[in-house]
């Protein structure tokens, strides 16, 4: 008796994300930026979607300099008019949406006895409810279509605390994104969407290299260093693969999923 009957196209064939049509918040720069660039390179069409239009604009630059098909969308993720019209152009344009990547984000460091309310409020409103708003709007046109695969940008910092800086409500922010793909990939699952989220240690990109000026007056903190068992920050490149499995049929079985990151920070 044989075993069994193994898919006949190959693996490195079924990473490809031809004809699928993808879009990236927080695409304009940094790990949006580097994903929007690994999903075209496998094939898809994207749509790069940041509150800031001109880097949007010039990262869908550089795709279609790579001869695939791209557009920019400037949308504030708060707000449900702007994300509604946002999926509504992809799917006029492209007849369909199957990958969206909810990866706009912000944060910043503050001790909570002193934080303000309109920081605590500014950081839900992006990383908690931007996220659902687009996981909402995304998942009506994928629902109906019986398939699609929807990947949130969480964080390492959603399952433990960093240290030595404070950020409660960032981390309390990336928490509430684990636990909302969870319970959204439970509840399209039988439909045929799939919602996973990845969660990054610390990586280099603007966000990280602001803070880490303003704050320590440093490029690199020495605690987050000791602290990885790798010894360094990731480089944006080096979660590409994880977003491009996510992204195709490669993991179709996968959903309600968080997927870490981080050099080791979270083993020990
Ligand atoms: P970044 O600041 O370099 O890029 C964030 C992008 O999101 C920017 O282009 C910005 O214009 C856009 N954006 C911000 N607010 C928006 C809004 N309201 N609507 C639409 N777009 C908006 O940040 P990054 O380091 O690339 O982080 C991307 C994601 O990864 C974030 O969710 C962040 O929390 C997460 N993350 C980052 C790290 C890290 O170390 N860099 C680690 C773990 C998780």
């Amino acid at each position: 008796m044989g075993d069994v009957v193994l898919e006949a196209r190959s693996i490195l064939e079924r990473f490809k994300l031809d004809g699928r049509t993808a879009l990236v918040t927080g695409g304009g720069q940094g790990i949006g930026r580097a994903i929007a660039h690994a999903l075209a390179e496998a094939g898809a069409n994207v749509a790069i979607v940041d509150i800031n239009l001109q880097t949007a604009e010039t990262v869908a630059h550089e795709l279609t300099e790579k001869g695939v098909e791209a557009m920019a969308i400037a949308c504030d993720v708060t707000k449900s008019d702007d994300v509604n019209s946002m999926v509504k152009a992809i799917v006029d344009k492209w007849g369909k949406l199957t990958i969206g990547i909810n990866n706009a984000g912000i944060g910043f460091w503050h001790d909570a006895e002193t934080m303000k309310e309109e920081e605590w409020d500014r950081t839900m409103d992006v990383n908690l409810k931007g996220v659902f708003l687009c996981c909402q709007a995304e998942a009506r046109a994928m629902l109906k279509a019986g398939y699609g695969k929807i990947i949130n940008t969480a964080s390492m910092s959603g399952t433990i605390v960093n240290m030595p800086q404070h950020q409660s409500a960032y981390n309390i922010s990336k928490a509430g994104v684990i636990h909302m793909t969870k319970s959204l990939a439970a509840e399209w699952a039988e439909r045929g969407v799939r919602v996973n989220c990845i969660s990054p240690g610390y990586t280099r990109t603007q966000l990280v290299t602001d803070l880490l000026q303003t704050e320590v007056g440093q490029t690199v903190s020495p605690e987050w260093m000791s602290r990885t068992p790798i010894n360094r920050m990731a480089d944006v490149t080096e979660l590409q693969g994880l977003v491009v499995y996510l992204s195709g049929e490669t993991s179709d079985f996968m959903t309600g999923s968080d997927l870490i990151i981080d050099g080791g920070y979270t083993t020990w």
